[in-house]
């Protein structure tokens, strides 16, 4: 395990970036290996539409062989078998590999998915390892049940692992979202094959290298990368996988469920997009509002499923609040993701930009106005960027105010009572988060009740820890990743009932 120094400039980071090689192929059985068919995609940095690799592209073959050597683990024993008190020290291990590779693994994230190398340093490397290093810890701490039975019998519920798991992810944080999945499903023994984004394939499989090194037996957690019409495809189809964990679009979730029903019926657990509302009264603190909701939108370009792109904001607190968000808009900054300094970087694709780029044109076209930003920037560098945005004057029924934009676009809409606050605010088919601004602690409370999301932050934005649970009502999804209660999707129960004779 080597640790090397984080870099502090933009130099240091190219050079290191000039000589990193990155690992394209898949591991599948503990070993790097191309597509079965020979065949590879281009895996291309947003930062500036370079090249990075060449990638293999997983077909339904290279899922066949990854989840046979997963079932095959699986049903050895090699992993489920091992004592929990050597689980948590390989567990662990693993999460001190994480941290050895820090900067490798956010030069992968970065030159992948165009974020600030500061954040993938301090937040997606970071909170990775701290997500194995957490489930680590239940591994010789998390007991079964005796359920109350009558003197001659002995009823144990015991937690089983599922089998073999297949964990779809998506582009947005590739690191944190794989290992929400991997923890929990490694924790309880069972086998997996990861299947990352296309766009962001190269830190999902090294983290199946480190996983290796630390000691996590060979074929127990393999990776596939490729396109989601096709290795994704096959292995939410797979007749031999136990369960599908995804994130993803809400779209893409649906399709999960007609695999899962067109195949073995596997369990299905669902990640899915967001609309989540800001909603402001007039009495909030609006210096302490405005810093969270711009940087709740702004964060990682917009691309997080529960960025706050809806802001519904009392009238009588609209100007003022609206002029305090663009005080903190203008304080980041904007600008190549390998500069230490830069805190909003590149867009994932072109596509993706030029699809966000009509979300604001779309806007307009319907009535509503550009605040701020609403252009590309930085187009000499040949990356994605666009540049952080308000839009106002936003009706409820416009798409800007119902689709997810999944860029740096705030939607602002105003209400002038409680009752059309919170009518606005559940008025989505989304319920992945919510927030609620006021100084009155029996309105926050009444609004917290009432919004339709996994998670209400009151006064706050975004803060969460490994310890709380994350998902969504609606269809936001099912199922929820992090905390204790996400360990229960990567097991069965089952009941032994011994009488005594
Ligand atoms: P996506 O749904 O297009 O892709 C997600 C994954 O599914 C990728 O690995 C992709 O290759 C795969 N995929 C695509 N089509 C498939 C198919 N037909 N069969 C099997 N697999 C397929 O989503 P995206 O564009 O990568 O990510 C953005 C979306 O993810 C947004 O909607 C965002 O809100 C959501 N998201 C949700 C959460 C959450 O926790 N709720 C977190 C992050 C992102």
């Amino acid at each position: 395990m080597t640790t090397t120094a984080i870099p502090a400039d933009r130099e240091t980071w190219e050079r290191l970036a000039a000589k990193l090689h990155p690992q394209g192929r898949a591991i599948i059985d503990g070993t790097a290996t191309e597509a079965e068919d020979g065949r590879t995609f281009d895996d291309v940095s947003p930062i500036d539409g370079s090249l990075i690799t060449q990638v293999a592209r997983g077909s339904s073959a290279d899922v066949d062989r990854a989840v046979a050597a997963a079932r095959r683990t699986f049903e050895a024993g090699h992993w489920r078998r091992t004592e929990p008190r050597e689980r948590k020290k390989i567990l662990r291990r693993f999460a001190e590999a994480i941290r050895a590779d820090t900067v490798r693994l956010a030069l992968l994230e970065t030159r992948d998915v165009g974020k600030p190398i500061s954040n993938s340093v301090s937040v997606d490397v970071a909170n990775c390892a701290a997500c194995i290093e957490y489930y680590a810890e239940f591994a010789d701490k998390l007991y079964d049940e005796v359920a109350p039975t009558g003197p001659d019998d002995l009823a144990l519920i015991r937690r089983e692992p599922l089998g073999v798991v297949g964990a779809i992810v998506p582009w947005n944080y590739p690191l944190i979202i794989s290992c929400w999945k991997v923890g929990p499903a490694l924790l309880t023994g069972n086998s997996v094959v990861l299947k990352p984004a296309e766009q962001s394939p190269l830190s999902g499989i090294r983290l199946a290298e480190l996983a290796l090194e630390a000691g996590i037996p060979p074929g127990v957690f393999n990776v596939v990368p490729g396109y989601g019409e096709e290795a994704g495809k096959a292995l939410a189809l797979h007749p031999d996988v136990d369960l599908i964990t995804f994130t993803g679009s809400t779209e893409v979730g649906r399709l999960m469920l007609r695999y899962a029903a067109e195949s073995n019926l596997k369990r299905v657990a669902l990640e899915l997009g967001g609309k989540t509302p800001q909603v402001v009264f007039a009495d909030a603190d609006l210096k302490a509002a405005a810093y969270d909701i711009a940087w709740g939108i702004y964060y990682n370009s917009g691309e997080t499923c529960h960025a706050g792109s809806r802001l519904i904001v009392h009238e009588a607190a609209r100007e003022p609040l609206l002029e305090e968000i663009r005080a903190v808009a203008a304080t980041i900054t904007l600008g190549h993701p390998l500069e230490a300094s830069t805190q909003m970087g590149a867009l994932i694709d072109g596509k993706h930009m030029q699809r966000v780029l009509g979300y604001i044109e779309g806007g307009v076209a319907d009535g509503a106005r550009v605040r701020l930003g609403g252009h590309q920037a930085l187009k000499e560098t040949g990356g994605f960027y666009v540049e952080a945005t308000v839009l106002e004057n936003v009706r409820p029924q416009m798409k800007v105010a119902r689709e997810e934009i999944f860029g740096p676009v705030l939607s602002v809409m105003s209400f002038s009572d409680e009752g059309e606050a919170l009518q606005m605010a559940n008025d989505t088919p989304y319920g992945l988060a919510a927030a609620v601004w006021t100084a009155d602690i029996n309105l926050a409370h009444r609004m917290s009740q009432a919004l339709r999301g996994g998670t209400v932050w009151v006064n706050s934005f975004d803060r969460s820890t490994m310890a709380t649970p994350f998902g969504g009502f609606k269809m936001s999804g099912s199922g929820r990743d992090r905390s204790p209660h996400a360990i229960d999707k990567y097991c069965d129960l089952k009941t032994i009932w011994t009488a005594y004779r």
